[in-house]
């Protein structure tokens, strides 16, 4: 109270003292601009503040976006449930070296941007004709089957044994479906093969009733891994093996994506 009572009575008598008078609002001008100069800089001095204790945020991934159409490979691994086909040397089942494999395999093709839609990825039976309804449901670019035996070495490539026909035909009779595709699966087996071979993995491209080959909508192509050469049965499951062919199958494909139809051509 006491200095407001300084400060306001020669206020009041401003006439008695006119250099107080000056100084006071020499005061109150330098106090404004002081003010004005705060308020400017108080923005910048609560970001960087705001920069230094704010937690590190984990970067969010943006949702993948799904095209309507697209490329996409259908793999396939036979058998599984009840059916776990052929024993492959004392331990394993032909159901579970196909399902390693198929993994292995959608990996792989994953990493070079290729969407993959595996049919079964647990142990469960499916049928054949499910199989055919699946991936023609998919309308995929191609479809890849994976079967494993214990004879023989390297890697079987299979194609449908139907006669080559037009495709574009809405309405296809279920077991020669593939007709119009064959030529296609059968360009790509080849490849398969060829990059197999180049890798110094037995291969060789063979024509059989594959079920269910017969019956698929688009290019397809079914494999058999056998040993390697030489080996005992139980080495179809040796990862380094394994990762080569997954690795020129993958290869094979990546470089026929614009080749193939684009999935969901016909939706
Ligand atoms: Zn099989």
């Amino acid at each position: 109270m006491k200095v407001a009572s300084y400060l306001i009575w020669p206020m009041l008598r401003a006439d008695k003292y006119p250099l107080m008078r000056m100084l006071q609002v020499l005061g109150l001008v330098l106090l404004c601009f002081t003010a004005a100069a705060n308020a400017q800089r108080e923005p910048a001095v609560y970001a960087a503040l705001a920069q230094q204790t704010a937690p590190a945020m984990p970067a969010v991934p943006s949702p993948p976006t799904i095209p309507k159409t697209g490329f996409l490979v259908v793999i396939d691994a036979a058998h599984g449930g009840g059916d776990a086909s052929f024993p492959i040397g004392d331990k394993l089942a032909e159901k579970d070296v196909t399902l390693g494999f198929a993994r292995r395999l959608s990996r792989e093709l994953e990493g070079r941007g290729i969407a993959v839609r595996m049919l079964r990825n647990y142990d469960a039976a499916i049928s054949d004709d499910q199989r055919a309804v699946m991936a023609n449901a998919a309308e995929p670019s191609l479809y890849i089957s994976i079967h494993a035996c214990s004879s023989g070495s390297g890697v079987h490539t299979f194609t449908a044994q139907v006669a080559p026909a037009a495709s574009g035909s809405a309405f296809l009779p279920w077991n020669t479906a593939q007709a119009g595709y064959v030529r296609t699966s059968r360009s790509i087996a080849e490849a398969i093969t060829t990059e197999l071979l180049k890798r110094d993995i037995p291969a060789i491209a063979l024509r059989a009733a594959v079920p269910p080959l017969n019956s698929i909508a688009a290019p397809a192509v079914a494999l058999e891994l056998a040993p390697p050469s030489g080996q005992p049965a139980n080495q179809v499951n040796a990862e380094a093996y394994q990762q080569g062919i997954a690795a020129a199958v993958s290869v094979v494909i990546a470089s026929k994506r614009f080749a193939l139809p684009r999935a969901g051509a016909a939706r």
